[in-house]
């Protein structure tokens, strides 16, 4: 059993950059001796053999190589050299196959629950007897259209007629070869890339093809699987990761954008796929600077969260160019040397999130003395109105308390994970006049309970106080907020806030 909860942070760079890049940016790793990942494409380093030996060295000193698609795409796969296209057109999960592509089959669409629009086609030409419904331009909610009638998804061009969008309707695939001749007031429906689904034997088809073009090239095989933001337009559930490259390939993590997980410890996990959904972006070495990414680090650490970086080596984005993103990444990275902060890779997250049990009964409410990013808020918390008061006679330990002089709130710690399922000790640490008050409430709004704790604050001295929160079952974080309710006349001062499962606790009869 681990001892503790403590989350940390994995740094993840996607597509096949230049062989330059990350010389430099492994360079920078090897040096601190922590590992970063990498997701590339094998199809598009397939012979070219200066690319596969940088990426064998990556392996070699334990980067985390993942699979990113064979040729960035959901859809299609590389034909392999010297291979029998005909049986390839007859092989379950294949569409239709050309030179040098196999184009892969999704699934019917489930069209019940999405709104009805109706259209006019013409060749390719679709116009919608509604204005104004085609016009939308988010490529991720309004990527396809589907039309019942002929059974068929279609991608499409936006182009502008009379005022009005019509759309130049392309293959699933992206190919300019439809003509549907002439069709009057069909039914079509919008999809965004969550709506569409690639089957089984698809996703087989892209597994397989992974893996023997990670062999073929002499690399060791990925573990883990990562959804191309373009390249297609189907975004992958983590239920169907799962049932794919996780139970048939041996696949331990991937990153899908529907149904991202929270990634902190004790995550609801009902079905055994929230390793398949750990999406990046919760930091952003690439585009931000070091202070902002120490203080979301910081936060998300202390609410025993794992936070995935972010990063295309693109220069055009980088505040500092290249050079000031290696500095930065350095600097990060000395942080987390200094501050013991786990950087770690997604197989290796992936192990500690989701299959191991950590102790119940370390207390996992932040701890007002840790400021890990020096902005002087403890870490973790949103300070509102509560100024912190150091080495000044507090409750436990570490000294550090809040002091509020008017009733209001005082502080709130948002999205704290780690959490024990049923009843826990809430603790906390008063001083003030016994006419005062403090409330803490706890929102577990993933399922959209709240429950409320009141403390009189009793004694101008110290006193601890307890009160029971029961963690609702399909809760993995919580929103907590303390406000003082009544100050009775004088500052109201907290500290020490705890919260763990209830266990050895001597002030509670079990
Ligand atoms: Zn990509």
């Amino acid at each position: 059993m681990r001892t503790d909860k403590r989350g940390g942070i994995c740094f993840r760079v996607d597509d096949n950059k230049p062989i330059r890049q990350w010389v430099e940016f492994a360079r920078v790793f090897d040096r601190h001796g922590f590992k970063f990942c990498a997701a590339l494409c094998p199809g598009r380093m397939a012979g070219d053999e200066d690319y596969t030996r940088l990426v064998r060295s990556l392996q070699d000193r334990g980067h985390e190589i993942m699979d990113h698609t064979p040729l960035h795409s959901v859809d299609k796969l590389p034909l392999p050299q010297g291979a029998d296209a005909d049986a390839w057109r007859a092989m379950p999960g294949v569409d239709h196959v050309d030179a040098t592509r196999v184009y892969l089959t999704y699934a019917p669409i489930a069209a019940a629950t999405l709104p009805e629009y109706r259209a006019d086609i013409s060749g390719n030409l679709m116009k919608s007897r509604t204005p104004g419904v085609l016009n939308d331009p988010n490529q991720t909610r309004f990527i396809a259209v589907c039309v019942p009638h002929i059974d068929s998804v279609f991608r499409f061009r936006q182009i502008e007629r009379s005022g009005d969008v019509v759309l130049a309707l392309r293959s699933f695939w992206d190919e300019d070869n439809v003509d549907l001749g002439e069709l009057r007031d069909v039914v079509f429906h919008k999809l965004s890339k969550a709506d569409v689904r690639m089957t089984l034997d698809a996703r087989v088809l892209l597994a397989e093809s992974s893996l023997n073009l990670f062999e073929s090239l002499g690399l060791d095989r990925p573990r883990t699987w990562i959804q191309p933001g373009s390249g297609g337009c189907s975004d992958f559930w983590r239920e169907d990761v799962k049932a794919c490259f996780g139970d048939l390939y041996g696949y331990v993590a991937a990153a899908t954008y529907p149904d991202r997980s929270v990634k902190c410890f004790n995550e609801d996990d009902p079905n055994g796929d929230k390793r398949f959904g750990m999406q990046w972006g919760n930091f952003d070495d690439e585009a931000r600077d070091l202070d902002w990414n120490l203080k979301r680090i910081a936060d998300g650490i202390a609410g025993h969260r794992v936070l995935i970086g972010h990063s295309h080596f693109w220069e055009h984005v980088m505040p500092d160019g290249w050079d000031g993103y290696l500095k930065r990444v350095d600097r990060i990275l000395s942080w987390c040397k200094e501050n013991r902060v786990p950087v770690r890779t997604y197989s290796e997250w992936a192990e500690i999130l989701y299959r191991t049990r950590p102790d119940p009964e370390v207390n996992v409410f932040p701890e007002l003395s840790v400021d890990l990013n020096a902005d002087g808020v403890p870490d973790g918390y949103d300070m509102l109105p509560a100024e912190v008061v150091r080495n000044d006679g507090g409750p436990d330990a570490n000294g550090v308390f809040l002091t509020v002089r008017n009733a209001g709130a005082i502080c709130s710690v948002d999205r704290l994970g780690g959490l024990e399922k049923g009843a826990n000790t809430f603790s906390v640490w008063t001083r003030g006049h016994p006419g005062g008050g403090i409330e803490a409430t706890f929102r577990f709004f993933e399922v959209e309970t709240t429950q409320k704790h009141a403390f009189s604050t009793k004694s101008p001295e110290w006193t601890e106080q307890h009160a029971t929160v029961t963690v609702p079952a399909g809760a993995s974080l919580v929103n907590v907020t303390i406000e003082c309710t009544r100050t009775g006349g004088s500052a109201i001062e907290i500290g020490g806030m705890r919260l763990k499962a209830r266990g050895e606790d001597p002030t509670f009869v079990r």
